[in-house]
């Protein structure tokens, strides 16, 4: 018989600013003893009319990775939603159980409920301001079925701003939420942020398990969403369950997670990045708020995701528009640096690299490796290469590996 993890009864507590929902999990440890963690999230009080109580989907969807990798069952003393249950134990797992090494399909023991419950069935996007987020709010936003256009952006506290938890997490959230709630306010949407301590208990990393993460929360406020939008990091031919990269089969854990209450969505999917850097740069909230780094949020950052944002926006032409965003005095003085390491990410990643779209932009187009070319320049030669095929052979390490 596998070990078990077990759910307590949520239930609230709150003070005038804050709500939150909280569960005691009871989970074997190593020396054999059973340890305990109080896991919470938390909203401002005015939104505590949609903690949902009446399910544990928030708390069952919070341990599954921990579950998982241990290979231990889940008990839960209140009722789940029939529809997760459904959807976990006969595609979620079993696909996991079957395609993904590290991770094991486990038994759920639980009542289950197909009531729904009362909900505003407003519409929401977990909006953190980087490309998937603004390419996200572009296509949902645009389109012609205004009953989909979301209502509200939520940014979440579980793992993303800090996958340590504690101090360093709170420190990096409070940071980037600022931004947030500017392009919220300015952009007249409501703004939601839940957070919580799920980063303590959880010893996947969020590669692994942003998804989940991510979804846990959002169940918590079932009562609120009836649609939620979830940006895929990957495009749809990526698709694989890997335990790598979590992100890689959303398009099935968000179908899985849903609930009669919330329908999940997985947004960005049918576009490259390079189809979402040139989506973003015709929708202009981005241009002020684009926020694509992965630490202190600094104009001139040197983090990998900043340095490849700029120059993917750089060999698109379209950097110049990102000037709030991006010192581009900076970027100039340290051009050869950033294209440096580029060109050896590219070179090592090969195929795979996700460099590799921006270097063949390079080539493409002709621009120099070695020293920024003004707007004006990188637009004649653009036009000028238009035609130009780009082989393989223009990368040398495809054409070393041929030779061999
Ligand atoms: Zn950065």
């Amino acid at each position: 018989m596998n070990q078990r993890i077990t759910i307590e009864k949520p239930y609230i507590t709150s003070n005038l600013k804050h709500a939150r929902l909280n569960c005691n999990i009871r989970y074997p440890k190593e020396d054999g003893t059973q340890g305990e963690f109080l896991l919470h999230y938390e909203v401002p009080a005015k939104y505590k009319k949609y903690l949902v109580t009446e399910r544990a989907d928030t708390f069952l969807v919070a341990v599954l990775p921990q579950a998982m990798l241990h290979g231990w069952d889940i008990e839960s003393v209140a009722p789940i939603s029939e529809r997760l249950y459904f959807q976990l134990t006969t595609m979620q797992m079993p696909a996991i159980d079957n395609y993904m090494e590290q991770w094991q399909a486990v038994e759920i023991f639980a009542p289950l409920s197909h009531t729904r419950l009362s909900s505003k069935e407003k519409r929401g996007l977990a909006f953190s301001a980087g490309v998937d987020a603004f390419y996200s709010m572009k296509i949902t936003t645009e389109t012609q079925a205004k009953n989909y256009h979301p209502e509200y952006l939520v940014f979440l506290k579980v793992g993303g701003t800090g996958s340590v938890g504690g101090e360093k997490e709170e420190k990096m959230y409070q940071i980037r939420v600022k931004r947030i709630r500017k392009f919220a306010k300015e952009y007249n949407y409501k703004l939601l942020e839940i957070t919580s301590n799920l980063t303590e208990f959880l010893e996947e990393k969020n590669v692994h398990s942003h998804t989940y993460r991510s979804t846990s929360a959002i169940l918590a406020v079932q009562k609120l969403f009836g649609v939620f939008y979830y940006s895929s990091g990957m495009e749809l031919t990526e698709f694989s369950i890997s335990h790598r990269f979590c992100g890689a089969y959303d398009l099935l854990t968000l179908q899985s997670l849903s609930t009669e209450n919330t329908q999940f969505y997985s947004t960005g999917l049918a576009a490259s990045r390079i189809q979402k850097v040139y989506g973003i740069a015709e929708y202009e909230p981005s241009y002020k708020y684009l926020d694509s780094c992965l630490n202190r949020r600094q104009s001139n950052c040197t983090c990998e995701k900043c340095i490849r944002t700029r120059l993917e926006l750089y060999s698109m032409g379209i950097l110049e528009k990102y000037s709030q965003v991006y010192d581009m005095e900076v970027f100039k003085n340290t051009f050869k640096d950033q294209t440096d390491y580029m060109v050896d990410k590219t070179t090592r990643g090969g195929k795979k690299s996700t460099y590799r779209a921006i270097y063949k932009s390079f080539k493409q187009k002709g621009l120099s490796f070695d020293e920024y070319q003004p707007l004006e320049v990188r637009e004649k030669l653009e036009a000028e290469n238009a035609d130009k095929v780009l082989d393989e052979e223009l990368f040398p390490w495809i054409a070393a590996k041929k030779s061999k």
